[in-house]
């Protein structure tokens, strides 16, 4: 007998790419059917389109689209000249290719403990992690801080500080494009910027893809060098190491027309984000967003003592969760070997093991939203 899905026991989708595609239906086909009229399937016209629709944006002075958000980084230090022997500061508590981006430039990733209440870099163990990288006999060069869970950074608490120590700041903004600090959205607070396009990024496209902000014109040369393995004049002239790292102009072409809606879906998750913290803040550590802060939630994600019980209960309602991250990197096998700021990262540990998220997509409407917080007071209570 065929089983009857009850509305309310459908499974929640944690992202829902789909009910965004619905929303941009044709346009999307259309765009994607230009591409395929006219066959420039690299750097056709539609990449220059998206990265000046991008640099209106965010206000950066130089857009490079690029192949992905590692390579964004990668191509980053890679232009600012970082290398063998340099320690670049960033946070342990991340995605992996934060760090991964350092090491594969052969340089020394120097991971700083974060904040509890905004998930970023803590000022105090950046100072720490300073101290520990010139007695570890490494060049300060860089600091990669991280606007986790789409909340941006202290960005300029940080430039600061990278400042007084002779430091360059490269901001991974992979899942904050869109967020603001002190009013302005993310993109020219630091010498670089970057951000990924992967679908369950904020922004996301319909493969990989992502960008590398700057308002530096040597740094915009470089990188646009770089992405096309070095090239100076013209295609067979190579004046550095660089490596395939464009964008695909479908890919763009899709972006260009995402990147339309893109401030609307952004309210709608603040409004879900308001919701869930109403709902759930005297059952949960719900996560806040500092005073001149906008986030653009990539995550939403909350801290409770049992998480592996509220997350079996909630999979049970069809609500499913996400730990992001469960293993801070400076406890994986490959980043082992680096320093840390201080004695530890006690703030990172009790965060890997306290953060759960919930859905968050622009697309869940009330009714779902209210699903998701009964059924987490209901685990919880
Ligand atoms: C997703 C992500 C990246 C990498 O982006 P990709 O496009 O997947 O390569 C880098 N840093 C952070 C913080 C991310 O979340």
């Amino acid at each position: 007998m065929k089983q009857h899905m009850r509305a309310d026991q459908a499974p929640v989708p944690f992202i829902d790419i789909a009910a965004q595609r619905k929303r941009l239906g044709k346009s999307i086909d259309d765009a994607v059917a230009k591409v395929l009229a006219h066959c420039q399937f690299i750097m056709g016209p539609e990449v220059r389109q998206l990265e000046a629709d991008l640099s209106a944006f965010c206000g950066a002075r130089h857009t490079i689209s690029c192949s992905n958000g590692t390579d964004a980084l990668i191509m980053a230090q890679m232009a600012t000249g970082i290398g063998p022997g340099d320690a670049v500061l960033c946070p342990s508590f991340t995605f992996c290719a934060t760090a991964e981006s350092v090491v594969c430039v052969g340089a020394s990733p120097v991971f700083v403990d974060v904040d509890e209440k905004t998930f970023n870099m803590d000022l105090a163990s950046l100072d720490r992690a300073i101290e520990d990288a010139k007695r570890a006999g490494l060049r300060l060069k860089a600091i990669i801080p991280v606007d986790l869970f789409g909340q941006p950074a202290d960005l300029d608490a940080i430039a600061a500080v990278a400042k007084r120590e002779g430091m360059i700041v490269i901001s991974d903004a992979a899942q904050s494009l869109g967020a603001t600090y002190k009013g302005k959205r993310v993109g020219t607070q630091a010498l670089v910027t970057t951000t990924s396009f992967f679908p369950a990024k904020p922004l996301g496209c319909y493969g990989d893809g992502g960008a590398v902000f700057t308002d530096d014109d040597k740094v915009a040369e470089a990188l646009r060098s770089i992405r096309v393995h070095g090239q100076g004049a013209d295609k067979y002239d190579n004046v550095r190491i660089g490596m395939t790292g464009r964008l695909d102009t479908i890919q763009a072409a899709v972006l260009i027309e995402k990147l339309k809606i893109f401030q609307d879906e952004i309210e709608a998750r603040n409004r879900i984000a308001a919701r869930y913290a109403e709902g759930l803040k005297d059952v949960a550590i719900v996560p806040q967003v500092a005073s001149g802060y906008g986030s653009v939630w990539a995550q939403y994600t909350i801290r409770v003592e049992k998480r592996d019980a509220l997350a079996a209960v909630l999979s049970t309602r069809g609500v499913p969760t996400a730990i992001y991250y469960p293993k801070p990197l400076h406890r994986q096998e490959p980043y082992k070997r680096y320093p840390v700021a201080g004695n530890g990262l006690p703030v990172t540990d009790k965060l890997a093991a306290e953060v759960i998220s919930l859905p968050m997509h622009p697309y869940l409407d009330e009714p779902t939203q209210d699903r998701v917080i009964s059924a987490v007071r209901e685990a919880l209570g």
